[in-house]
């Protein structure tokens, strides 16, 4: 039996509690019915609310808030609504002959009522995405989103209200308090987007009612470039997963290592693509965002005076704002490595390239760090590859190029270990929300029922045959 808990939310809960079945119990086509209503919505009737809201939260590029924000989420939708049906089907096991007259199935139930805390960075991708998950399993949810982006926030508390009821899925907004709150609350998953410090926090609120959780989490994520690599290429794609979203992204280029003879080039190429892509004033370009608020503004400025500090070289960039929260594109080089630049999550437009001379010294480095989000490698040598594959663990990665392996829903999304626990997207959403019931059912009298007590010569017979044989 599950503690009576009395807090701020605890209303909501029941109630979500008390209607969870007749959610859960809802057909793929109800369900699908739902997802069409908040598609058309992301489409149509909010996208432009939701573009002006991303654009007052940190001067989001429209451009880049269709993409990153609005796209992924409806290609979700898109994916979920095609394989609901089979998803949703009781899943045939094959079961040995010892059981012989039982059949065996796993039936996908939904986890029940469902708390889903989601980050700043991508705020609508990031809650409206596993909310499609949790929507497909059959759950009722609790969506708590980042109070770092209140205009995002207040777009997507109105789309919840507008769509759904309380009992079902309800929005609240608030700060660390709110959640703190909420994580006292006996939910049956909690599906979680943000910082490994802050997932063990849920992690531990979770271990008191034994809820499981799936941890988005994030991390240093490193790009290798080796010798054989198209340097143009690696350069141009490494700045655009490097400074889309101005480099709050989970899964952007954190560091990248770099055979130490390529560094020359590396440069000169970095200064090109970035005035090609942002403009030699990369301030004045409508293609670059802002860093989210001043405290983050501070935390990455903080790692530029260090670096000027340390004598590093700043290839590039260097220079920032604080009236709106600027910062230029920077590249710096081999930094100390125990400067906050190579210690901490980045997330922010600043670039650090650590050069090495052999590939296992790169990979003892990824090896020195906590199991990356993502791992890129821009290569051409087969072997470099495989031996970097064989070498490394990582959530995820692409061969050359990088953030693309978020954006295929037939790939589960996630970390490993100080990077995430459990996967999400397409299938692997819809099972993290979902309980693999394991079923048996007996049709005739079976193996088992001639097995039972007392137990006789004939039966310890029957056993060594079952044990020799089946
Ligand atoms: P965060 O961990 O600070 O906050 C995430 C959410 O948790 C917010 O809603 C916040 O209000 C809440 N929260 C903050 N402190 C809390 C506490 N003490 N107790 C309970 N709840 C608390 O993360 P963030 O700054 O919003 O996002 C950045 C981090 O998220 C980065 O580490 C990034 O890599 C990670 N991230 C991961 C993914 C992924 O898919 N793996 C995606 C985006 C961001």
């Amino acid at each position: 039996m599950t503690r009576y808990i009395d807090n701020k939310f605890s209303d909501l809960f029941n109630r979500q509690k008390v209607n969870q079945f007749k959610i859960g119990n809802t057909t793929y086509k109800e369900r699908i019915k739902k997802l069409d209503a908040l598609k058309n919505v992301l489409e149509f009737t909010s996208k432009q609310k939701i573009r002006d809201a991303m654009y007052a939260d940190f001067k989001k590029p429209f451009l880049e808030t269709d993409l990153t924000e609005i796209y992924p989420v409806l290609t979700e939708i898109k994916f979920a609504k095609s394989n609901l049906k089979s998803w949703m089907k009781d899943q045939h096991v094959d079961t040995p002959i010892a059981l012989l007259g039982a059949s065996s199935y796993i039936k996908y139930e939904p986890k029940g009522v469902c708390l889903l805390i989601s980050p700043w960075n991508f705020p609508i991708n990031l809650t409206f995405g596993p909310l499609v998950s949790a929507i497909a399993a059959g759950n009722t949810v609790v969506i708590k989103p980042s109070e770092m982006t209140p205009n995002a926030s207040r777009v997507m508390a109105d789309i919840v209200k507008e769509l759904f009821n309380e009992d079902e899925i309800a929005l609240v907004e608030g700060e660390v308090e709110v959640s703190t709150e909420l994580l006292k609350l006996p939910f049956n998953h909690i599906f979680f987007t943000g910082s490994p410090q802050v997932g063990k926090i849920v992690m531990k609120a979770a271990s008191e009612h034994l809820t499981s959780v799936t941890l988005e989490l994030g991390g240093k994520s490193p790009t290798i470039i080796d010798n054989s690599a198209n340097l143009e290429t690696a350069v141009k794609r490494i700045i655009y997963g490097k400074f889309t979203n101005a480099g709050q992204t989970c899964i952007a280029p954190d560091y990248v290592l770099l055979k130490s003879d390529l560094k020359e080039q590396f440069t000169k190429l970095f200064k090109s693509k970035i005035a090609e892509f942002y403009s030699e004033d990369a301030q004045s370009s409508e293609s670059y965002s802002r860093i989210v608020n001043a405290k983050h503004f501070e935390r990455l400025v903080s790692y530029i005076e260090e670096a000027k500090l340390n004598k590093s070289e700043i290839a590039s960039g260097g220079t920032y704002n604080s009236s709106d929260n600027y910062i230029e594109p920077t590249l710096i080089f081999d930094m100390p490595e125990e400067s906050k630049v190579m210690t901490d999550e980045i997330f922010g437009p600043i670039l650090p390239v650590k050069t090495y001379s052999n590939i296992e010294e790169a990979v003892d480095y990824i090896n020195s760090k906590e199991k990356p989000l993502a791992l890129y490698i821009y290569s051409k040598s087969k072997k470099n590859i495989d031996f970097i594959m064989n070498n490394t663990r990582a959530g995820s990665g692409c061969v050359n190029h990088n953030l693309l392996q978020f954006l295929n829903h037939n790939l589960p999304f996630g970390g490993s270990n100080n990077s995430g626990i459990g996967k999400s997207h397409g299938f692997y959403g819809f099972e993290a929300f979902s309980n693999r019931r394991a079923m048996m059912k007996q049709h005739t009298i079976g193996a088992t029922d001639l097995l039972m007590p007392p137990y006789t010569n004939f039966k310890q017979k029957l056993i060594d045959l079952t044990l020799k044989w089946f």
